[in-house]
């Protein structure tokens, strides 16, 4: 079956549902008037109740897959979450004026009638209940299936109330009666709180579920190596939910890169609850903390000046920095210099020792002044990130500069070395 036909068909369950609770709403209503029943009268209050909470989801759940939403998403559903805030305080209000008045003055004939029409006024409740439930599988919505449980609720209640007016019925006893009004007080004090208190926090944009924050915390850090939450925030609205958070990741990934990523988290964390239907994440930028920055020397000391050349240099100075401060400087003989090359072209096994013995010291940054296509490439394989200086200037002023973002990115090697043209060379 296609999804819009499942969809459709939910819709229609929904209606049949509504129609039901409004037939049972009516049933109550009536007679409990006729009859001056207040407990069958505050029973059909509640069903009024229960067919607003009904309508409340259906519209929500359009306003979900419609394209008004889109424009002004979170007010759209705070206009719902106030109406039925403002409708559950008015039927929680009668109900208790009506229950005040049926405690202290139960009606001095009992009659069968109203608890007929009472205990009649269950049966469609329950097809309403079971309609919801089906609806609430084809359309995977928590909300629709929460009041399809509530109703199941209300039926086990309102036979309560069945058989405390059967009581009073049978034996003219004020206290069945009383039992009965507080039974269907105690149902809509439940049903009042249950959808008043939900708008209520949405309205003030108080956290429904602070566990969902939580999970989508720790679902993403686990799912997303490398990925660390900032901050995280939930804002209910209505049956939706809308997620804000901000993120941090290495920092030396890309826009792009960062971009594909917040659309993986995204839709990862609308996966983890189906009533998420906008997820905004922000990704925020990051300064690396430590560093282990390498340059070429010829000759080993902290201040003596940046070598010419990188995979010909004598030695490499290694600069440890934590919190943009220097922990230490080490100079290391260049073993990968003297490399017997054999059929193998010698540059490339140069530069891809050196990129080993770089990368094997734990080696983040490169900064040379020149350096060719095989070096840089290979450094650029290890994640290493490469720098440029001018040439003369010394390994003290080089580190300074590195410390205050005074230098040149190098996205490309300086040198061209065409390993093809070189080949024709060769064969010439
Ligand atoms: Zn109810």
């Amino acid at each position: 079956m296609s999804t819009l036909r499942m969809v459709r068909g939910a819709y229609v369950l929904i209606a049949a549902s509504l129609l039901l609770t409004v037939v049972s709403m009516l049933l109550r209503l009536i007679i409990g008037a006729l009859s001056s029943n207040e407990a069958v009268l505050i029973e059909g209050i509640h069903a009024s109740l229960d067919v607003a909470i009904t309508l409340a989801v259906l519209v929500a759940l359009t306003l979900v897959r419609s394209r008004l939403a889109r424009g002004f998403p979170y007010g759209l559903y705070k206009v719902e979450d106030l109406v039925t805030l403002v409708l559950a305080g008015i039927l929680f209000a009668i109900a208790i004026e009506l229950g005040y008045e049926g405690f202290s003055r139960p009606p001095s004939t009992p009659s069968m009638l109203p608890m007929i029409a009472q205990a009649t006024s269950l049966a469609p409740l329950a097809g309403a209940s079971y309609l919801k439930y089906v609806a609430s599988k084809k359309l995977n919505s928590p909300s629709l299936r929460a009041d399809s449980i509530h109703t199941v609720g209300d039926v086990a209640e309102g036979g309560g109330v069945a058989l405390g007016l059967l009581a009073y019925a049978m034996s003219s006893n004020p206290i069945a009666y009383r039992l009965s009004i507080l039974v269907a007080v105690a149902g809509i004090v439940a049903a009042a709180y249950e959808a008043g208190h939900e708008s209520f926090l949405s309205i003030l944009d108080l956290p429904l579920d602070k566990s969902l924050i939580d999970r989508i915390l720790k679902s993403v850090e686990s799912s997303f190596k490398g990925v660390k939450v900032e901050s995280i925030r939930a804002r209910w609205a209505g049956p939706v939910i809308f997620v804000e958070m901000l993120i941090s990741t290495h920092p030396l990934k890309t826009i792009e890169e960062a971009s594909v990523l917040s659309r993986e988290i995204r839709k990862h964390v609308r996966q983890l609850n189906p009533n998420i239907i906008d997820v905004t994440i922000s990704v925020e930028p990051t300064l690396r903390k430590h560093f282990k920055v390498c340059l070429p020397q010829d000759t080993p000391a902290k201040d003596s000046p940046i070598s010419k050349h990188f995979g010909r240099a004598k030695y490499f100075a290694i600069v440890t920095i934590d919190d943009l401060k220097v922990r230490s400087i080490e100079v290391i003989p260049n073993t990968a210099k003297n490399v017997h090359a054999g059929n193998v072209p010698k540059q490339l096994l140069v530069g891809a020792r050196i990129a080993e013995l770089l990368h094997k010291n734990g080696v983040t940054d490169v900064i040379v002044t020149n350096i060719g296509e095989i070096a840089y490439s290979l450094l650029v394989r290890h994640r290493i990130v490469v720098w440029r200086v001018k040439e003369g200037l010394r390994t003290d002023e080089i580190i300074k500069l590195f410390l205050d973002f005074k230098l040149e990115r190098l996205y490309e090697p300086t040198r061209e070395e065409s390993w093809a043209r070189r080949e024709e060379h060769a064969h010439l």
